[in-house]
């Protein structure tokens, strides 16, 4: 993505020689009430020999393999004079036409009933795009711009709305593949609301709030009030804001309770997508998604990790940097809402116990380092298998251990360096995303070494809690700012089987974690839990019961049916590991000077008032 601003100046030059090369579409959709689109494809100047046309297997910001070759049918080629050409479908997703003259067109339906940042949905409300999931392309031409008509005449007061760039009569342009599939595209009647905002070097540049919600005017308006809030603090953090191409950086929101949801983030744009009523009166539960997302229009789309460049469209990128791009971007994407003052203190608390509970407690995260669960994401997002996996016991969400490393690192660089994450945050920004240099896991380390002026330093961290799985002291560090982690239920008896489904008085394990007394005690996912110390459980309120009845240590007879087969064995109750932040002053403990002064430096706004 870093060669988009070179090719786009490129065209612009030489934009009459390029135009015969343009492989342009047109998209129509006379049956949307059914969920189908039209598409046609016009590539000029094909080379001889066998012309490959194909869907995608991957969309940008998505880290798995997605079918999108699934939802394409009657599809057809055709030379210049309009006469059908053979075609032979080769894969699912691919269409080879070993003959044809200098131009062909491509014909298709395209199937969309599933709105969210990846798919496509159709209907008489809107059409809603992820480029990858609408849009077939000719194998070896990436390099060629795009051209996209959207005919909508038929439809009452759609407008279109995306980062593509546009040339008006309802056509848009997009500099080569690579760029087009990163330009989601809404087409609705929606409502929006835009401000301006200066950079540094005194250029202007314009935010939208794009939304295809039930709402109403005022509504928009008042959000596109608190987004610019949310905004100017991530500005403070980076210090400028990104150079966004033609002007523009879309926020395009699509809220309705049948949605499917997801945030997904593009160059200039995002697409959120949310299953609330509306917006109106869920403004802050919405926020959250918008923060996270934002903060890629750096991390990600220009701090860009080398192993996701160039995008790969037929197989998922294997990435081992996930947990900085992502887990950062989690990190600040909650922190960020408190500076701005739409979280408190205690929302703060809460988010943070979540992460240390999670990075401490979870067999994915003792057992394996955060690149590791950055290399599984190929599997692990929204992958496409039905079997099972051992996710539970392997993996922890490089968003989680991320966001904890990235909280580990923030409260040791203010301990020990006078420094802040912010810090290092601008510091990567100067030397890998501004320049659009796309960076690996060294230069992560390299740029904390210059930073903190200390070599050792940062190849310790990197050694221990990047490449390793060791964990950082979180209560050590969280005290300095007057947040006290301690068990949340101690001296309580734990079994493990928090997470049993009940179906028809059966007790069900949908999972065992290692390490837990019910993994220790034998049983496997699938079993049937029986009784307990005699007791039979048909229900969580009898497990809890039983549980509570005992202390961590106390050893109880256990029976279950395992692939019908009625067995029992011994649980030893543990003690419950789960942990807690809260703030000193809760715990009865004294907040001093220095602890306050650490956390209003920390979770206070950082919007200097001029
Ligand atoms: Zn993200």
């Amino acid at each position: 993505m870093k060669k988009f601003l070179g090719a786009a100046l490129f065209s612009l030059l030489s934009l009459s020689a390029l135009a015969q090369n343009e492989i342009s579409y047109i998209v129509s959709f006379p049956n949307a009430i059914h969920h189908e689109a039209e598409v046609s494809m016009l590539i000029p100047n094909v080379p001889s020999g066998t012309l490959t046309v194909r869907m995608s297997r991957s969309s940008p910001g998505r880290y798995a393999t997605h079918e999108f070759g699934k939802n394409v049918y009657s599809l057809k080629a055709f030379d210049g004079s309009g006469k059908e050409l053979a075609l032979n479908q080769s894969a699912g997703d691919v269409y080879e036409i070993p003959n044809h003259g200098k131009n062909v067109k491509i014909t298709y339906t395209i199937f969309g009933n599933w709105i969210d940042g990846t798919y496509a949905g159709f209907d008489e409300t809107h059409a809603h795009m992820n480029i990858p999931a609408t849009f077939a392309f000719p194998v070896g031409m990436d390099n060629r711009p795009r051209l996209v008509k959207f005919n909508y005449s038929d439809k009452q007061n759609w407008k279109v709305a995306t980062q593509l760039k546009p040339l008006g009569n309802n056509s848009y342009y997009a500099t080569n593949l690579q760029y087009f599939m990163d330009s989601p595209t809404e087409i609705a009647d929606y409502k929006s609301a835009s401000w301006q905002v200066k950079n540094t070097d005194g250029k202007i540049q314009t935010i939208h709030l794009v939304s295809h919600s039930n709402d109403d005017q005022k509504t928009i308006d008042n959000y596109a009030v608190m987004l610019k809030k949310m905004v100017d603090e991530h500005l403070a953090v980076w210090g400028e804001f990104p150079t966004y191409d033609y002007g523009n950086y879309y926020f395009l929101h699509d809220v309705y309770p049948d949605n499917a949801g997801d945030g997904m983030e593009h160059r200039n744009s995002t697409s959120i997508v949310q299953r609330t009523p509306k917006i109106e009166g869920y403004e802050l539960n919405l926020l959250g998604t918008f923060s996270h997302e934002y903060f890629h229009s750096w991390n990600v789309e220009r701090l860009r990790p080398k192993t996701l460049e160039p995008f790969n469209f037929t197989h998922s990128n294997i990435s081992n940097e996930l947990w900085l791009a992502e887990g950062f971007t989690q990190y600040y994407g909650a922190l960020l809402l408190t500076r701005a003052g739409f979280k408190t203190v205690g929302d703060a608390s809460q988010t943070f116990s979540g992460l240390v509970n999670a990075v401490l407690n979870s067999p994915g995260a003792k057992n394996y380092s955060p690149i590791q669960a950055s290399r599984y994401a190929v599997f692990a997002d929204a992958g496409v298998a039905i079997d099972q996996t051992n996710k539970g016991n392997i993996f922890l969400s490089y968003y989680t251990y991320g966001a904890a490393t990235a909280l580990a690192l923030d409260i040791r660089l203010r301990a020990n360096f006078k420094l802040t994450l912010d810090d290092y945050m601008r510091a990567l920004w100067k030397a890998y995303g501004k320049p659009e240099i796309a960076y690996t896991v060294p230069d992560l380390e390299k740029t904390l070494a210059s930073l903190t002026k200390n070599p050792a330093f940062a190849a310790d961290f990197f050694k221990r809690y990047i490449y390793g799985t060791e964990k950082n002291d979180y209560a050590k560090l969280l005290l300095n700012a007057g947040f006290v982690l301690r068990k949340a239920n101690p001296g309580k008896a734990y079994t493990g089987l928090m997470r049993l489904t009940f179906a028809d008085g059966n007790a069900v394990l949908p999972q065992t974690t290692i390490g837990t007394p019910v993994y220790n005690a034998g049983l496997d996912v699938g079993d049937v839990l029986l009784t307990m110390d005699g007791v039979e459980i048909k229900d969580q309120a009898a497990l809890t019961k039983v549980t509570e009845a005992h202390n961590p240590g106390d050893i109880v007879n256990l029976t279950y049916t395992h692939h019908g087969e009625t067995k029992s064995t011994k649980l030893a109750f543990a003690e419950d590991p789960a942990l807690e932040i809260v703030s000193i002053e809760k715990t009865g403990g004294s907040l001093t000077n220095a602890m306050q002064n650490f956390r209003n430096n920390w979770l206070n706004t950082q919007v200097k008032l001029k």
